[in-house]
């Protein structure tokens, strides 16, 4: 059967196929640990979940009028970004997407041409090349340098800027690094940018979950100009454990904004209307619930980093962000008999019953990813197999 050249050169998600062969493990009764989830263990937050259920029952079960987000979820959304980043947006500069992820490929769709570049530090969220594709642009991946917590340099951002250079993607806290860039490395980077025509899209889906003293730090923020080059893209899938709404946004320049609001009517009509409702809930009064799930955030954080780092030929940067950690464990290959991080998942999957997600899908294949969206007995009884699997340091 023929699909068309697009689909053909899309890769399936690596994360999900972690996952579905590790469920296909467990019903064939093997108890495998998993490290591959991407959301948030915990219940979305109960007062959100009543907006919810209230708002099925006053009848928010027709299409959202207007289409781009009903007014309480737009407002809601210029709210957080004035109380969380300092930022004044209108809410006719917000459309309510069906998630980040639809939130970033409504903005490549909305600004990349065939041929565009689109620079992207590497390792980056699985998504962001396979939308850039989509889209007809060219991925250029930059940084990757462990030794600066993988966060990119000026001096690297400035050397990949050519003609054809359309936009940065920029995501901090990061999927899958961990890492957060600080106010003044943004600002560095902004002002390698300051005179040149790139703009920034900003996904900064993990602002909320920031630990070990690590400040999120907006690209929009970074001065006067930057609200006028940057979209913003966010959901509240994981500071209040909302994956399963399908409901995010982007804020940005009212031309970008409205060419993406043209898009999606005529694709997903945007997001569930009562789940609006229910975000616009989690954006206004609901802050009060993400501290104690960034709390336990970090104390896995700090866990399953101090595990890892004790593995025989493990290194890891430290995670300041987001709920990943993303060592480094190309050290083992050779005594493993692997040849790469997918045969590296592969065989800890097989021999230890632990999933991980290769770095492959991220941009580095020296690494893997472990979520630690999980309890803290579930990640000791992964590491104790990883442990017997490869030693102690
Ligand atoms: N951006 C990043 C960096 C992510 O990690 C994810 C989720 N894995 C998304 C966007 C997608 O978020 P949503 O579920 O709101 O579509």
């Amino acid at each position: 059967m023929r699909v068309s050249r697009r689909a053909e050169q899309i890769a399936p998600s690596a994360t999900l196929a972690v996952g579905s062969r590790a469920a296909e493990m467990r019903r064939g009764g093997v108890d495998v640990v998993s490290f591959g989830q991407g959301e948030p263990d915990f219940d979305t937050p109960e007062p959100v979940r009543n907006r919810a259920k209230q708002a099925l029952d006053e009848g928010w079960t027709r299409y959202a009028q207007p289409s781009v987000g009903l007014p309480a979820a737009r407002e809601a959304a210029c709210e957080k970004l004035r109380r969380h980043g300092g930022l004044r947006y209108q809410p006719d500069q917000v459309l309510m997407t069906c998630g980040a992820k639809e939130a970033v490929y409504l903005a490549l769709a909305a600004i990349i041409n065939p041929g565009d570049e689109v620079l992207l530090p590497v390792p980056y969220w699985v998504s962001f090349p396979e939308q850039i594709a989509l889209c007809g642009g060219v991925t250029v991946r930059i940084g990757g340098d462990e030794s600066n917590d993988f966060k990119i340099r000026p001096a690297e951002l400035a050397a990949a800027i050519m003609p054809a250079t359309r936009a940065l993607i920029f995501n901090s806290p990061s999927n899958p690094g961990g890492f957060t860039y600080s106010r003044d490395e943004v600002a560095a980077l902004a002002a390698v940018l300051r005179d040149r025509d790139v703009l920034v899209i900003a996904d900064e889906i993990y602002d909320r979950l920031t630990y070990g003293g690590a400040e999120f730090a907006s690209f929009a923020a970074a001065g006067p100009e930057w609200p006028q080059r940057t979209l913003i893209v966010n959901a509240t899938s994981k500071s209040h454990a909302m994956t399963g709404w399908r409901v995010g946004y982007v804020a940005g320049p009212k031309p970008w904004v409205d060419a993406m609001a043209r898009i999606q009517s005529h694709t997903t009509s945007g997001p569930c209307t009562f789940n609006q409702l229910a975000v616009a809930r989690a954006l206004t009064e609901a802050d009060d619930a993400v501290e104690p799930m960034r709390a336990e955030f970090e104390r896995r954080a700090r866990h399953l980093h101090a595990r890892l780092t004790r593995l025989r030929d493990v290194t890891c940067v430290r995670p300041t962000g987001a709920f990943y950690c993303f060592p480094n464990v190309s050290r083992t290959y050779a005594r493993l008999g692997v040849s790469d991080s997918v045969t590296f998942a592969e065989r800890v999957l097989t021999d230890a019953h632990v999933a991980l997600v290769p770095g492959a899908a991220f941009g580095s294949d020296a690494h893997v990813r472990l979520s630690f969206a999980c309890a803290v007995d579930v990640i000791d009884k992964g590491l104790d197999r990883l442990e017997r699997l490869l030693g102690r340091a």
